[in-house]
């Protein structure tokens, strides 16, 4: 089996095998690896998780090694598709003015005003 060697903050180099390595693939636009990329491994010798990131050239690596590659969906398009738009968005229709400011004072002088709002 391929050996991996692989760099721990607290311990420097360590030999890793394919299973022991999770490989993250965040797709930019252009189908590369993009940003949010990682690759992880439990180190063998402090038991520490050490979490990476990964780029075009480590994925390339660790997948030629025998890593399965791990696809993550690109988290802004689901958030786009789960929220709705946002409240600010202007609603469509013409913009309220100041006639229509005007129009809605002289409405509400009246005792009628609820009827004729419900008059179309
Ligand atoms: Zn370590």
């Amino acid at each position: 089996m391929t050996r991996i060697r692989a760099n721990c903050p607290g311990c420097g180099e360590v030999d890793l095998t394919p299973p022991d390595v999770t490989l993250r693939i965040m797709r930019a636009s252009d189908g590369l690896v993009g940003d949010g990329s990682t690759y992880r491994f439990l180190c063998p010798a402090c038991d520490e998780l050490v979490t990476k990131p990964a780029d075009e050239r480590i994925a390339q690596l660790l997948s030629t090694g025998g890593v399965p590659i791990e696809e993550l969906e690109d988290i802004d398009a689901i958030l786009q598709t789960l929220l709705p738009p946002h409240p600010e968005r202007p609603a469509s229709g013409p913009a309220f003015t100041a006639d229509d400011v005007l129009a809605m004072h002289e409405l509400l002088q009246g005792d009628d005003w609820f009827e004729r709002l419900l008059t179309p």
